[in-house]
């Protein structure tokens, strides 16, 4: 396959697969991170993004979703605001598992809506790094668990949360038997790398395994690059240059390495790895659906 028609395959994928078969190269991201919402429209069977998007949606579609019965599970994505080297934007983490929870909800559609993305995460250890913002870990699972409970209070009785940051992966895993004790609904929480098998993982990265999800290295960068290339931003950066007094020599070490790995990245790894991430997600949500 040439690399315009792969791309292309690419982006069909992303807008629901052949659901969406004609979705043009143009797949623009819009107020969101990581959220398409202007693309063109592609005969019956075409489903407009935003239908996929709690946000974008008014209350009457909602609620003829529920009435009717055809919405039956949501997706939370979380993710983070946090500094991500020299080369790619804050809002990476939020904006990839926001990209593969709405691709996931467009495969699954009707039954599954995305909720407004939780912009900020868990991230004090970058602290030392400008631009991080970070939230006590009290108050991120407290923002996540009251949108999981208004969720439930309007008669979802599935739920996924979609986690994009290392940060927040434990303290969600950790709240989930309470959790689900209180809300007594299909709950989950995942970060969308457990898509990932030794296997695939030694297939599609360089880095293996061990680089999965890293730090803005060959993993997440390949994914940016696939999903939005225009947050990759290698203008200007030398990073022999860079001087950023970190305490602990470790860590930069480990930063200068993960921008090392971050020069192995291509968008067609990032394409593979996020075809997987959104076929586990489908998968999952089908489960979590038999099961509600
Ligand atoms: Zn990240």
């Amino acid at each position: 396959m040439d690399s315009n028609r792969s791309r292309r395959s690419f982006l069909a994928f992303l807008g629901g697969g052949a659901a969406a078969a004609a979705v043009p190269a143009a797949l623009a991201r819009q107020s969101l991170p990581g959220v398409s919402s202007q693309v063109a429209c592609a005969g019956d069977k075409y489903i407009h993004p935003r239908k996929v998007l709690l946000w974008e949606c008014t209350r009457k579609e909602i609620r003829d979703a529920l009435e009717s019965g055809r919405l039956k599970a949501a997706i939370i994505p979380t993710g983070s605001t946090e500094q991500h080297n020299e080369h790619l934007a804050m809002i990476h983490d939020t904006a990839s598992a926001a990209l593969i929870a709405q691709s996931a909800a467009l495969r699954l559609y009707p039954e599954v809506i995305v909720a407004t993305p939780v912009p900020v995460g868990i991230s004090p250890y970058w602290m030392e790094r400008k631009g991080t913002l970070t939230l006590r870990p009290e108050t991120f699972l407290a923002v996540v668990y009251d949108i999981c409970e208004s969720l439930k209070t309007h008669g979802l009785k599935s739920i996924l949360i979609l986690n994009g940051h290392g940060g927040n992966a434990d303290p969600l895993k950790s709240q989930l038997p309470e959790w689900r004790g209180k809300l007594d609904i299909q709950l989950d929480a995942c970060s969308y790398w457990e898509a990932y098998t030794e296997e695939n993982a030694a297939r599609y990265m360089q880095s293996g395994m061990a680089g999965i999800p890293g730090h803005s290295a060959e993993f997440e960068t390949s994914v940016a690059l696939a999903a939005f290339p225009e947050r990759v931003h290698r203008e200007g950066v030398d990073y022999s240059k860079v001087r950023l007094n970190l305490k602990s020599p470790r860590d930069a070490e480990q930063d200068r390495k993960y921008y090392e790995d971050s020069l192995l990245a291509t968008a067609e790894k990032g394409e593979a790895l996020i075809r997987i991430a959104v076929d586990w997600t489908v998968e999952k949500m089908r489960q979590m659906i038999s099961r509600s």
